[in-house]
């Protein structure tokens, strides 16, 4: 059991990759607190944790976007298990396109509040508790998109180029104090994510679902989608004692769509 006795936190547990990560963690011995928005995801998802992994599975609800509602997570937590979380996933995350001038304050605002600033908000809560004790992994999920450009995705891709910078800048800062933090950088997952980036190329472009999977899957050298268990594989292996010397990176899980 690789994770007996941690405690982890997964943002955007409710589906998808967030899921994907929980469960694999769970599978591992920790015990798991589910985060996002959507009550019923995670109450569904903690439910499966604990009868599938018989570990201690709580749901939570919270917009990380929401600093009180962030503080008032990580308060609840200390008091239910006594103690900070030894592992943080910021994986909580949206992602909606849109030519640059159609780009809106609002879109861009809620990209950044979710996607970076719901990831500061989650870290430097987290922070002090694995400070004290000495030990602590912080995983952000970011995107190739935090590497790269791509036409239509400004805000996604400057709120991800955004957690890479926090990501390395908080390695470095902690890297003495038994503490990583690292960044997976997934190309398409396959996700309810992606089903709708799916669904806005064929809208806007006239392709076909098959020509939209297509065209998605040639971004990738191995010409196919990841599937959100081997990013979970990827956290697992950050999040345990065998990643300890890995920090500040960024690592990408894209079937060799970016090299670097
Ligand atoms: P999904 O849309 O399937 O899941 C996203 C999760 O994040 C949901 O649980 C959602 O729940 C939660 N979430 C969204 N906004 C908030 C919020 N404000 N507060 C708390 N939780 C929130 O997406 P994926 O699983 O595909 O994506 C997970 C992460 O991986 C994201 O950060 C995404 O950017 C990243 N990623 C995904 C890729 C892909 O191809 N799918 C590629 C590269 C990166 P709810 O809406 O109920 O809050």
């Amino acid at each position: 059991m690789k994770l007996a006795n941690k405690i982890a936190l997964i943002t955007g547990g409710g589906r998808g990759i967030g899921r994907a990560i929980a469960f694999a963690f769970a599978r591992e011995g920790a015990k798991l607190v589910v985060a996002a928005r959507t009550t019923e995801q995670v109450e569904k998802v903690a439910e499966e944790i604990k009868a599938e992994c018989d570990v201690e599975a709580l749901p939570a609800s919270c917009d990380v976007s929401d600093r009180e509602a962030v503080e008032r997570l990580f308060q609840i937590l200390g008091k239910e298990f006594g103690r900070g979380v030894d592992i943080l996933v910021n994986n909580a995350g949206i992602a909606e396109s849109a030519p640059l001038v159609k780009t809106d304050d609002e879109l861009w605002n809620r990209h950044l509040a979710i996607n970076l600033t719901g990831t500061f908000y989650c870290t430097r809560a987290a922070l002090p508790a694995m400070l004290e004790r000495g030990w602590g992994r912080i995983i952000n999920v970011a995107s190739i998109a935090g590497k790269t450009g791509a036409p239509y995705i400004a805000a996604y891709s400057a709120s991800k180029h955004g957690v890479l910078g926090l990501t390395r800048s908080v390695a470095l800062e902690v890297a003495t104090k038994g503490i990583t933090v690292n960044a997976i950088c997934p190309g398409y997952v396959e996700t309810d994510m992606t089903t709708r980036a799916i669904e806005s190329i064929t809208a806007k472009t006239g392709k076909s679902e098959a020509e939209a999977i297509a065209a998605i899957s040639r971004m990738s050298a191995q010409n196919r989608l990841i599937t959100p268990e081997e990013i979970a594989s990827v956290a697992l292996l950050l999040a345990s004692e065998d990643g300890r010397g890995i920090t500040g990176q960024a690592i990408n899980v894209d079937g060799g769509s970016l090299l670097f």
